[in-house]
């Protein structure tokens, strides 16, 4: 729910207009200081989103408190977030001009950046669960992610400047809350912040009384953490990024750091596939979902193509090359299915306990067949068993 920030808040952030007063997308606010709306309208879980808007121009603010702010000050989070995602802005806004809302400035002291509004743009993922979905959109994003992860990659950029992105974006406590929440506790069974409910208890033993699903997790959370080849989104689910048309901007960069290039791909491609899911169990206007969902096998397949003509780097042999980062892809997109349905940050597509037992199924599978999946085409037969 939006509301007005008021109080203490409001004079943070005026003091930062007027701090800022000479930078060129802060000026228009200059005239208007006692008139600017400062209104929060963040729903994320991590950090406070504040739009400022005078009657010309309006800016966001991003805030990185000391703690997650949905679980208050007893959880502490390194604040230095929000210079990590100030600086993978830059470099997103550089490598891929228009793929992320364009930074303005970062505040060391209130621990608080500045960007573009791009309030003309939607949630991606309540577009997907409401049935639209641009190819056009589909495809800026996959080239835009390919740029970013080529242009950074160690083969392309060379040592020297491959250090220094190592030591601009190092593995920080976001790095381990997703190794945590990905990697690890969706995976132990008896961790208390799972939500193993009733519906998909049937599913469940594929998962934990199978030690092969488990060691294949435990080897994808081993890439995560150690494969260091270029810079990584890392929190690339579909509400992560916004879209208007064929118009499409990441944003929530906080979670990037060097890593291996199949990450995003994978969590990027798992979350088409819970859209796939949630449209194929609703049973009414059947044929109108049906038709989404193969729209959503659609969206796989020209991701990966056009995240490959743009993605050229390699380490080794080409052909070799490529045809890891799709078994990774799978590894990592087998993570994402199954993690958020057992673990605890479930996503709104999977709104029937078909389309979450469908999900893990999916996730198992990738997770057992990965090292037999070279191409998106049988990543895909492999995950929603098509014949
Ligand atoms: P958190 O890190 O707390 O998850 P996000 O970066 O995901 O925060 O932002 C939360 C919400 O704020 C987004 O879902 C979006 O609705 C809104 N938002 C974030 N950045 C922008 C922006 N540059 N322009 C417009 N809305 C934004
Ligand atoms: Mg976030």
């Amino acid at each position: 729910m939006a509301c007005k920030a008021d109080g203490k808040d409001r004079k943070i952030f005026i003091d930062l207009l007027k701090k800022y007063s000479q930078t060129d997308q802060i000026k228009p606010f200059n005239s208007y200081t006692d008139e600017v709306e400062l209104t929060f309208i963040g729903d994320g879980n991590l950090n406070d989103v504040i739009r400022a808007k005078c009657p010309s121009h309006s800016v966001i603010f991003k805030r990185a408190p000391p703690y997650i702010k949905c679980l208050g000050p007893e959880y502490p989070l390194d604040p230095s977030r929000g210079q990590i995602e100030y600086q993978a802005l830059c470099v997103f806004s550089d490598l891929a001009p228009g793929s992320v809302p364009r930074p303005y400035f970062y505040d060391e002291e209130a621990k608080t950046m500045c960007m573009e509004d791009e309030s003309s743009y939607q949630d991606y993922r309540k577009q997907l669960i409401g049935g639209t979905c641009s190819l056009g959109a589909v495809e800026k994003l996959a080239r835009e992610i390919g740029q970013v992860h080529n242009r950074t990659h160690v083969s392309h950029v060379g040592e020297h400047s491959f250090q220094q992105l190592k030591q601009k974006f190092p593995n920080t406590e976001l790095v381990s809350l997703t190794e945590q929440f990905i990697f690890t506790k969706p995976f132990d069974k008896s961790d208390s912040t799972n939500r193993l409910s009733e519906d998909i208890s049937c599913s469940l033993p594929q998962i934990y009384d199978n030690p092969r699903v488990l060691e294949a997790a435990n080897f994808m959370k081993g890439i995560f953490l150690n494969k260091k080849e270029c810079l990584v989104h890392g929190d690339l689910h579909t509400g992560s990024i916004m879209v208007n048309g064929d118009e499409t901007k990441m944003i929530d960069l906080e979670f990037a750091y060097m890593g291996p290039p199949a990450f995003d791909l994978g969590v990027l491609l798992a979350n088409y596939i819970f859209s796939y899911y949630g449209h194929m169990s609703i049973p009414e206007d059947n044929d109108r979902h049906r038709k989404f969902a193969q729209l959503m096998i659609e969206a796989c397949k020209l991701t990966v193509r056009s995240y490959l003509e743009e993605m050229t780097s390699s380490v080794g042999e080409k052909q070799q090359y490529q045809e890891n980062l799709m078994t990774e892809m799978a590894g990592f997109a087998g993570c994402e299915l199954i993690r958020r349905v057992v673990g605890a940050a479930p996503v709104e597509d999977l709104h029937s306990t078909y389309s979450r037992q469908d999900a893990l199924g999916a996730g198992t599978r990738l997770l057992l067949g990965k090292d037999n999946i070279s191409s998106v085409d049988k990543l895909l037969v492999i995950a929603l068993m098509l014949v």
